[in-house]
């Protein structure tokens, strides 16, 4: 087997596959190192991608070539666009994907992605040398190949680095149900100098769909019309099928009230932060003790499985607990539990460790994408991913890095958030963190990253005609809204009106309508023109933004030597390491004065 990779991917998960697809196809060899062929993709928790700031980051993924709008769309069973009664800035795409299907579409995908080799193997640990007064990756250390060699090593462990499960007073190893833990990797991370901390995360448990009484039940039907996640795809035709929605009760409250003693969480078996946005059953009913009862959707995990996810009641409490509490819901009291829910705890490295390129600071060459930089989600890894795997690529090649700023995608906002201010809890998107939302939408990621991507070497060719395509047909559109009016009246200003939407402009101008126009460039142009005033409030301050954005700061500035910095300001930055000076002032604890104070330093090393 070959030994030498220009880049090592370690990890099959979100993040690990699209590090691995956009390094292979920048012409590199890559080698994708996971423990299990068979797991590649697997979701490890709720069988769904995309929701609020998640769906945008997933149509970022594919705007900039990614394989997770294209897996998503070929195995989706329910699609839904969400937030629909609300402008079209935060209409987010959601899908219940047929698990297995998902996972095979990726593995059969990857399969033929020249340049990628997979690896089954185990990662025991990073090889670095000493290089200068810095050191630098030199491959990684696996448990049955041996060392492998690479120039660049993107590690996307997710959550299996000393990987602890909890299921009531029950402790066991592993990375994720059924899985090992991967031990010796944190151990090597650590020995490298790098400091890990520790996170907890939960999942629910799967019941059997045929023990279900549906009756009981409120259901949820998808979408009629299923919006594709990928640019690259006009429909969806795969089979939809409806989810469920039941309650907890006092019943079931009372019961978890009365033996929160036997909860991991409260009885100081797990020490570890959780996501508050996302809590387990457990909290839910310490936290909102006044309410009387918590939704639960019952997803189905596909179309030829009786696999049954209960969205919302993730707990760690013991087996008899568990069933009791099943058996306490609405519809559920007959029903057969599949795989009973767990919590695990995991160790992750605090991502100020690494640089808006995802590279460490550490050790040069070696990048970290995913849950192991403290985040949480399928989108946020698979994000990641992309930018790890691109940046691998510049690192070896000696080019330009790719940076996205937070005026141009939430996969921005979330890597800028991550290595400026760390994290205390598993980091998850939430559109509110986003400044300029109103320009980040799900309608238009293309418009903001594709040709971006295009320069980078990550776009093929029928994505890129697509592309074009789509944004010749805008313009078009754009043409024909600013010289046709409507009874007298501009229809561009019609259209800033709330309920002058898409089917209203084809029904009042049919001639506009026979042309025939691709929906979703119809859609975008009816966005770009609701919002045209904020959208042209937003660039202002966007340029003022930029001014920041672009006064770079020299890779290893040592602040300590800027006497007029305050000690505290020096000892952040110094850590930080921020790569620009907009970066720099979001550091927590750098005020405005400080920001001047780099400013007229940056000025007088320019003239020296
Ligand atoms: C129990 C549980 C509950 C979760 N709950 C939620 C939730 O409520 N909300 C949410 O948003 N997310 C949740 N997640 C997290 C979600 O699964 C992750 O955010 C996402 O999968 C992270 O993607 P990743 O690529 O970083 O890692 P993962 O998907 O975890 O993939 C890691 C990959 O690395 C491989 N690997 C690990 N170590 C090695 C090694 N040493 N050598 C070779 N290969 C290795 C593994 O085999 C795996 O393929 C949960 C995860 C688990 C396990």
């Amino acid at each position: 087997m070959r030994k030498e990779y220009d880049i090592i991917v370690v990890g099959g998960g979100h993040a690990g596959v699209e590090a691995a697809y956009a390094a292979a196809k920048t012409g590199l060899q890559v080698a994708l190192v996971t423990m299990n062929r068979g797991t590649i993709a697997q979701m490890s928790c709720n069988p769904a991608i995309g929701g609020l700031a998640k769906g945008q980051i997933a149509r970022e993924v594919d705007a900039l070539g990614g394989v997770m709008g294209l897996a998503i769309d070929a195995s989706g069973i329910q699609f839904r666009m969400l937030n629909r009664r609300k402008g079209p800035a935060v209409w987010a795409p959601r899908a219940q994907a047929d698990k297995h299907g998902y996972e095979k579409f990726v593995q059969d995908f990857l399969a033929s992605v020249d340049g990628l080799t997979i690896i089954e193997d185990m990662a025991l640990g990073i090889r670095h040398k000493a290089q200068g007064i810095s050191k630098r990756i030199t491959g990684i250390e696996c448990q049955k190949y041996g060392v492998l060699h690479a120039k660049a090593v993107v590690i996307t462990a997710g959550t299996f680095l000393r990987g602890l499960m909890h299921i009531g007073s029950e402790q066991i190893q592993g990375g994720r149900y059924g899985e090992a833990a991967s031990n010796a990797l944190s151990q090597s991370l650590i020995e490298a100098g790098f400091e890990l901390g520790r996170l907890k995360t939960g999942t629910p448990a799967r019941i059997d769909a045929d023990t279900i009484n549906y009756d009981k039940l409120e259901r949820q039907p998808g979408d009629e019309k299923c919006e594709p996640f990928s640019y690259l795809n006009k429909e969806i035709t795969n089979k939809q099928v409806d989810c469920w929605i039941t309650y907890t009760n006092e019943g079931t409250h009372a019961l978890i009230r009365d033996n929160l003693d036997r909860s991991p969480m409260y009885n100081d078996q797990i020490q570890s932060t959780g996501p508050r946005y996302c809590p387990s059953i457990e909290t839910k009913i310490v936290r909102f003790s006044d309410k009387d009862r918590h939704q639960i959707f019952l997803e189905p995990e596909g179309l030829d499985t009786n696999w049954v996810y209960c969205n919302g009641i993730s707990n760690s409490l013991p087996i008899d607990l568990q069933d009791k509490l099943i058996a306490s819901i609405e519809g559920l009291q007959q029903a057969k539990i599949l795989r009973y829910a767990y919590a695990i705890e995991y160790d992750y490295v605090p991502p100020t460790q690494i640089r808006a390129t995802l590279e460490s600071k550490l050790i040069d060459g070696l990048f970290l994408a995913g849950q192991i930089n403290g985040t949480s989600g399928y989108e946020e890894a698979a994000g990641q991913g992309l930018v790890a795997g691109v940046n691998a690529t510049a690192f070896i090649k000696g080019t330009e890095p790719l940076i996205l700023g937070r005026d141009a995608a939430y996969i921005g906002v979330m890597i800028d958030d991550l290595v400026t201010k760390g994290v205390d809890e598993p980091y998850r998107m939430f559109t509110s963190r986003a400044e300029y939302r109103l320009l980040l939408r799900a309608d238009n990621a293309d418009e903001r990253l594709t040709s971006l991507a295009f320069d980078y070497g990550i776009i093929e060719d029928q994505r890129w005609d697509v592309f074009e395509a789509k944004q010749r047909q805008k313009q078009e559109i754009t043409d024909y809204l600013h010289n046709n009016k409507l009874d007298g009246q501009d229809l561009t200003l019609l259209l800033r009106q709330q309920d002058h939407d898409l089917p209203w402009l084809l029904e009042s101008c049919p001639e506009l309508a026979a042309k025939g126009y691709d929906h979703y460039a119809l859609e975008s142009v009816v966005c770009d023109m609701r919002y045209v005033g904020y959208v042209q409030k937003q660039l202002k301050l966007i340029e003022k933004f930029r001014k920041n954005e672009n006064v770079r700061l020299p890779r290893d500035l040592d602040y300590h030597k800027i006497s007029q910095l305050r000690y505290e300001a020096r000892e952040k930055l110094n850590y930080v390491q921020p790569a620009n000076l907009g970066q720099a002032s979001r550091v927590s604890g750098i005020n405005p004065a400080d920001i001047t104070v780099l400013m007229i330093y940056l000025k007088k090393l320019g003239k020296a």
